[in-house]
């Protein structure tokens, strides 16, 4: 499992008069199996940040290395689908019209994986986040955390080293919210995936990052542990 840096990342949008800073220049690391959370207000430039690392967007300069990769810098940029990484979003986009299983086996039959391993691997990743009873049911037929779980499977079927999550609890209510937290660190301590979480709720920034980022503006503020984010807000 690997590692992260992100050294003088910057992402300008638009050109001309409409040129807009979202990231500036801004610097971590990241150890590997640790979670660590980008944490600031809307508009701060983290979705920006995580999409850079992702490889939807390309950045006006600086370095990404993921694990031993350079994936970003003046000479190279790597595509999404090369990239060792999984990624869910705010509003977990599963296909309504795959059952759980061929959602979760899409990864694995784009990338031409034995249709043998397919089953095994889609079961195994579906056992690990409670969906494996689930797995011939549709999207539709599922509850807003269930859905999410399946986006989650999705994410890790390809077992990457790095996960990617873009406020991913946002769209749920304060109860399963609290339950997905658990659940959520729990997987990503089993798995040891490295995982970059962005937020901009600063109670679950403390409660589940083993470090954390504050950013306003398109720049890092503070970093730390929880305790010292804690300690001096
Ligand atoms: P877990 O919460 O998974 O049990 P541990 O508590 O064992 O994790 O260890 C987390 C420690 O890793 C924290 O003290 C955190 O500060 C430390 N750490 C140091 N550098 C980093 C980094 N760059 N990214 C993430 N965590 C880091
Ligand atoms: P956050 O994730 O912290 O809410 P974003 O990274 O989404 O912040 O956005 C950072 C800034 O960049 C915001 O001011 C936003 O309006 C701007 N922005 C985001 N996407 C675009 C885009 N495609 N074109 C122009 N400006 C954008």
């Amino acid at each position: 499992k690997h590692a992260i840096h992100v050294r003088g990342l910057e992402h300008v949008y638009g050109t001309g008069k409409k040129k807009f800073t979202a990231v500036d220049h801004i610097s971590f690391s990241v150890e590997e199996s640790r979670f660590y959370t980008l944490l600031g207000p809307s508009g701060c430039g983290k979705s920006t940040t995580l999409h850079c690392i992702a490889g939807l967007e390309r950045p006006t300069s600086g370095e990404i290395e993921l694990g031993d990769t350079v994936v970003v810098s003046s000479r190279r940029f790597v595509p999404t689908h090369r990239r060792d990484i999984g990624m869910v979003f705010q509003d977990y986009a599963v296909w309504p019209h795959m059952t759980v299983f061929e959602n979760v086996a899409f990864p694995l039959r784009v990338s031409r994986h034995k249709v043998r391993d397919v089953k095994e691997r889609v079961m195994r990743i579906l056992e690990t986040v409670g969906m494996a009873h689930l797995s011939q049911r549709r999207p539709s037929e599922l509850s807003g955390g269930q859905q999410q779980r399946v986006s989650l499977a999705r994410a890790l079927v390809r077992e990457p080293s790095v996960l990617l999550l873009d406020e991913p609890l946002s769209n749920l209510d304060a109860t399963l919210r609290e339950q997905m937290r658990a659940e959520l660190r729990q997987i990503q301590r089993r798995l040891k995936v490295t995982t970059i979480f962005v937020t901009h709720d600063q109670y679950e920034a403390l409660a589940m990052s083993n470090r954390i980022a504050v950013m306003r503006n398109g720049t890092i503020v503070q970093e730390g542990t929880p305790r010292e984010i804690y300690r001096e807000p």
